[in-house]
């Protein structure tokens, strides 16, 4: 029954091949072919015939980076090394089990991070003395800008997360652990540096790389216990994206959160953008950087204009990272039965973009129908106002 029903299922869903119907082109592929990601990048296979030219790749999926696996979750990244067209950022996908530990450390880029699943305690001291901590749920943020030591730790039913560096360079496997410069520091030094004896680094922990940077750990009580007394204040790094009003249209949401919004995020805005089914992020682009993006939910499409001639499109679900070059013309199209959610991510103090629908409707009409032979119908359609969503 099993097999017949599979069967059938395979006889309704076609095996896609490289044919374009619209101008006659292409042919089968008999193999060896992989099938699964075929079916999963159908604007790759057949690209609409719009697209011409070569353009860098911009999609990397975190299910084809290296799963760092260690004793309190996992670890795994997606740096300009998976991903070379992704110089300015690079993103980490990390889970934290029930009392898991991302031990105390450090590193040269700023941290942005969003709540993916679960619970955090975070904690963070800051240059001036001031200390931090705070639980974060799913969809709040937290940035840690450069050189800030901080810690996260998972929460009753552990949690995963996404974080953002704001240099593609950026590896998760090269921060500044506390018991990395312990364990090489010469004890008389550390002896020196706390008043106290070298006995009393007796116990300091051992194959570090196994045994510590993301280890187990017991879940904290509540937050009110882990918070530290400090004469010199606090100082908050965190924010609640979801208790912002997001801008609505006809096709969806955004929430644009940035120094404006979020002051600690000095270095890294965002947009979180929710498409309908059949609705599509406008044709835009932005005027300061390039784009990281990360896939939450749904599948989609992005169609990148590259200049001169060229313009590729990519499909992209769940888990994906995508890229767009600075200043590169695109559009994401919502391309399943579900709302598509994705995050726009930028090495910038503010969130920028360009409509063009807005510049046409905000140009003198007879220039632009002069490049277009524009009929009236379509002038008269133009929005003066920003629609980010449309269907
Ligand atoms: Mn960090
Ligand atoms: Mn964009």
């Amino acid at each position: 029954m099993r097999i017949l029903a599979t069967t059938e299922l395979v006889k309704r869903k076609p095996i896609p091949e490289p044919i374009r119907e619209a101008d006659r082109s292409g042919g089968t592929n008999p193999g060896p072919r992989n099938i699964t990601l075929d079916e999963q990048n159908p604007d790759i296979l057949v690209p609409p015939v719009t697209d011409r030219g070569t353009i860098p790749n911009l999609k990397f999926p975190f299910a084809l980076a290296h799963m760092r696996l260690q004793s309190g979750g996992w670890t795994r990244q997606v740096t300009v090394r998976e991903l070379p067209v992704s110089k300015s950022m690079a993103g980490v996908n990390m889970r934290l089990n029930p009392g898991g530990i991302r031990e105390l450390h450090w590193h040269k880029e700023a941290e942005w991070a969003i709540m993916l699943d679960g619970f955090a305690r975070i904690s963070a001291v800051d240059q001036e003395g001031r200390n931090f901590v705070d639980d974060v749920g799913v969809g709040d943020l937290w940035n840690f800008p450069s050189g800030i030591p901080h810690s996260i730790q998972g929460l009753k039913e552990g949690c995963e997360f996404l974080l953002v560096f704001d240099d593609g360079g950026f590896s998760e496997d090269s921060t500044f652990l506390i018991s990395d410069w312990f364990a090489h520091t010469p004890k008389p030094v550390l002896a020196k540096n706390f008043g106290v004896s070298e006995n009393d680094f007796d116990d300091l922990p051992e194959d570090i790389d196994r045994t510590r940077y993301i280890f187990s750990g017991k879940v904290p009580g509540p937050l009110s216990s882990d918070r530290v007394s400090n004469p010199l204040g606090q100082v908050s790094f965190s924010h609640r994206l979801m208790k912002q009003q997001p801008i609505k249209t006809s096709g969806g949401t955004v929430r644009i959160v940035d120094t404006t919004n979020f002051p600690a995020a000095t270095t890294i805005s965002a947009g979180l953008v929710e498409v309908e089914p059949g609705a599509m992020r406008e044709l835009h682009w932005h005027p300061n950087t390039d784009e990281w993006q990360y896939y939450l939910e749904g599948s989609g499409r992005m169609g990148v204009f590259a200049s001169e001639g060229n313009a590729r499109t990519f499909d992209y679900q769940a888990g994906d990272v995508g890229y767009v070059p600075f200043a590169m013309g695109h559009y994401v199209e919502n391309t399943g039965k579900t709302p598509l959610r994705f995050l726009e991510m930028f090495k910038s103090p503010r969130f920028q973009d360009v409509s063009l629908n807005q510049w046409m409707a905000l140009t003198p009409p007879e220039l632009v129908q002069a490049h277009l032979n524009l009929n009236k119908a379509m002038m008269a359609a133009l929005r003066k106002q920003k629609w980010p969503i449309v269907k």
